[in-house]
């Protein structure tokens, strides 16, 4: 097969006919010189051709956005993971000295207990989630899940030392229900 890209390449001539041009208007696919196509990666749009083209969940893509297969909202850098690690130490400590402070750790149940640390872990999440947004130009992903879950958990643990009451920690119902909750809202939203 010609390749018409290196013929024209050879021959700049500067008048070329409708026919020519015409031909030199339809692409050729980046891995197999020799095939025309119209083809581009949904991704990084680079010409494919139906011999080296993949099907993935999100359009047609070359081999080699197809072997990285997630969107971009899932590639974490490093400084995503030093932000956000940030964000979830940062969290950790004033979740865990506001809570102490607002709702003191009690081994006493009760249903107005229950439904603050109910209602103050989703609120929790959602804050500490939309600060992972802010950093991470709004990353996804198992990592950030991890992250923000371990946060809420540090939370529920710290403001039992700022209290001073470590010896609640299997009976502490406010704050293992805030960091339950609150894992799950977390969870869910940087998933
Ligand atoms: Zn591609
Ligand atoms: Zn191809």
């Amino acid at each position: 097969m010609v390749d018409a890209r290196a013929e024209e390449g050879q021959s700049p001539g500067p008048i070329a006919s409708p026919g020519r041009a015409l031909e030199a208007a339809i692409p050729f696919c980046e891995r197999h010189p020799g095939t025309e196509t119209e083809l581009r990666c949904g991704r990084c749009e680079v010409t494919i051709c139906p011999r080296c083209m993949i099907h993935a969940p999100g359009g047609i893509r070359c081999p080699d956005c197809a072997q990285l297969r997630r969107p971009v909202m899932y590639e974490l850098g490093l400084s995503h993971y030093l932000r956000a690690g940030a964000v979830a130490l940062f969290g950790a400590v004033a979740l865990g000295a506001v809570s102490a402070l607002l709702l003191p750790p009690t081994p006493a149940g009760g249903l107005l207990l229950l439904a603050i640390a109910l209602l103050g872990g989703a609120g929790a999440a959602t804050l500490l989630a939309r600060a992972f947004d802010l950093v991470t130009n709004r990353k996804r992903g198992r990592a950030l899940q991890l992250m923000a879950a371990g946060a809420l958990f540090a939370a529920a643990l710290l403001r039992l030392v700022v209290s001073g009451e470590v010896d609640l920690i299997l009976r502490d119902t406010s704050g293992m229900i805030f960091a339950v909750i609150g894992a799950i809202v977390a969870w869910n939203r940087l998933a």
